[in-house]
């Protein structure tokens, strides 16, 4: 698990999706799409089914940690369309609201190694505001510890309580 640095935090960061797709697609570590259960409730909404339905055709829990069920047809996202196109993009999920800004990518190794040599986005656009970036690796990180029980897993190891308290104060 690669782990939150304030220092590469406080460079700025260019980014605009150019709608590849590249990040729906299961890939090593970035396998899977964990959702809270807000999440859930979201998606449901944006289909227009109950949570529960949802729940049972799309989601698997291992574990107790929700996902979205794997494409039986490619790495693709279940819900990735044709056109690169989500089809739930109204209620899309946290972990893809905040892509790229996690806590783990948050790091010169992983950005420079692993971000930016897969996501077109990276490097684009204009500078995303300090103040965004930062309620996205917040949110993230909240989502992450919602959905994976620290005693059991490590992955919500990845920003500090120290850290998090630091980007609480500077808002
Ligand atoms: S839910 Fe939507 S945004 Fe998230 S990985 Fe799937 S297709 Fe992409």
């Amino acid at each position: 698990m690669s782990k939150f640095d304030s220092k590469f935090f406080d460079k700025p960061f260019r980014f605009e999706c150019q709608g590849s797709g590249k990040c729906c697609v299961s890939r090593g570590e970035y396998g899977h799409v964990y959702l809270t259960l807000q999440d859930r409730k979201d998606m449901a909404k944006a289909m227009g089914i109950p949570t529960a339905s949802f729940t049972k055709t799309h989601c698997t829990n291992d574990d107790g940690v929700y996902r979205l069920k794997d494409n039986a047809d490619g790495p693709e996202c279940r819900f990735l369309n044709s056109k690169k196109q989500c089809d739930v993009y109204e209620g899309r999920p946290t972990q893809c609201r905040t892509w790229p800004f996690w806590p783990e990518n948050m790091n010169a190794k992983t950005w420079t190694k692993e971000i930016a040599t897969f996501c077109p986005g990276v490097g684009k656009g204009r500078v995303v505001p300090k103040e965004s970036v930062k309620t996205q690796i917040l949110e993230q990180h909240e989502s992450e510890l919602e959905i994976f029980d620290p005693e059991k897993f490590f992955v919500a190891d990845a920003i500090t309580e120290d850290q998090v308290k630091e980007l609480l104060k500077s808002k």
